[in-house]
């Protein structure tokens, strides 16, 4: 049976008591109390002009594709090593997805790659800081402005990472934030779009409201709302603000705790991973992950599979991660094919995370260690 989950949802703070609060004051639609908090909240913390939060990171991403009115013809730079919402959002508004590698240390984009694929169409750059690892931001955005097109940042795994002491998050046009039940902080499904390129915002905001400017007739600023824009819902319920707030205010705690089991895992796996060619996250001395994932890189699919289920048989469970994005049925409608990204290819096959929440006890720890270090050879014979 397996008794160490891979992941478990946190609930650290006063969660229950605010959204008994946010039911009590009758205001548990979107944009209330505690809407307001979080998006104040994650403004100062991060130092972004704008933050609004969203039904989930998805969501924000297909805000950045309507505020950067991408359509068909147009072109989107994105990982195929990502989560399908990364490129999804941006079809969804008709554009082709032109995939780039990964590189082998960090995972993320290769930049060096960046400038080969940028064409007259291309609408937007997307990188996605795998593991809450910075991208290299700065020549991508140095190439990104060079050619005049937008960075979105897809943050969902970096929350409070930094790249050469800035926030991940803080570097894009825009950015977006994932509160997923699998994320460092979560209200179950939620997200955030963080604006900072201020232009954007006033027209976030009707997006975001049903295509209407309601935000600014709440302000006062108008005596009554009409319909402005194309949009949709993306608004969160109060109630799930209320949870989300509660997480925040637990920062600390909540990111120490993740750094302690990280740092743990890293330091006790470190020889045996040495001795068995399995690679470990590659954390550059110029960035400060967001302690989201805890992984090792197998030397083979074979490898891997094996090392999955040694762990299972111990009642501890461990998962594979992203299948590459232009190899799926959808990503081969473009006519992408195998062979095309190599790195992408084959860090799929040997990738696997290993269980990082907050409730992991230093036992679960101990026991999920001792596995591995037990796992012998770990080729199948
Ligand atoms: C989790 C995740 C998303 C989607 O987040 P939702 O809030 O579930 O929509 C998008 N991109 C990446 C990289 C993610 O890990």
């Amino acid at each position: 049976m397996l008794h160490i989950p891979f992941n478990r949802p946190v609930v650290i703070g006063k969660e229950f008591d605010y959204m008994r609060q946010a039911i009590v004051s009758e205001h548990i639609s979107g944009d209330g109390p505690f809407t307001k908090k979080c998006q104040a909240w994650l403004e100062e913390a991060l130092g972004v002009p704008k933050v609004l939060l969203t039904t989930s990171c998805t969501h924000a991403l297909e805000m950045a594709a309507l505020l950067l009115d991408i359509g068909p013809g147009d072109e989107v730079i994105v990982p195929s090593f990502t989560f399908v919402s990364t490129v999804n959002a941006f079809v969804l508004r008709g554009a082709k997805p032109v995939f780039i590698d990964i590189r082998a240390d960090t995972l993320n984009m290769d930049e060096s790659q960046l400038e080969d694929l940028i064409s007259p169409k291309t609408k937007a750059i997307v990188p996605m800081h795998y593991a809450g690892v910075g991208c290299e931001m700065e020549a991508i955005c140095r190439i990104a402005s060079q050619h005049g097109v937008p960075v979105v940042e897809d943050n969902a795994h970096g929350l409070f990472g930094k790249y050469k002491g800035r926030y991940l998050g803080t570097f894009g046009s825009l950015a977006t934030q994932s509160f997923h039940e699998t994320k460092n902080f979560t209200c179950g499904e939620g997200g955030a779009l963080l604006i900072n390129d201020e232009q954007y915002i006033e027209r976030a905001e009707i997006i975001r409201e049903k295509g209407t400017n309601r935000a600014q007739f709440f302000r006062g600023q108008v005596d009554k709302y009409t319909w402005r824009d194309v949009g949709s819902s993306y608004l969160p319920s109060d109630i799930l603000a209320a949870f989300l707030y509660a997480q925040l205010e637990c920062r600390d705690r909540i990111q120490g705790t993740r750094q302690r089991i990280w740092d743990y895992s890293a330091e006790h796996l470190r020889d045996w991973a040495e001795a068995n060619e399995v690679d470990m996250p590659f954390i550059p001395s110029h960035c400060e992950q967001a302690y989201h994932m805890f992984y090792l890189l197998l030397p083979s699919l074979e490898e891997r599979t094996a090392l999955i289920a040694h762990l299972k048989s111990q009642g501890i469970q461990s998962v594979f991660h992203y299948l590459p994005l232009h190899l799926a049925p959808m990503g081969r409608r473009w006519g992408y094919t195998e062979g095309e990204f190599p790195v992408t290819e084959s860090v799929a096959e040997r990738l696997v995370r290993l269980p990082l929440h907050n409730s992991l006890s230093a036992n679960d720890l101990d026991q999920i260690v001792d596995a591995i270090l037990g796992s012998g050879g770990i080729l199948p014979t």
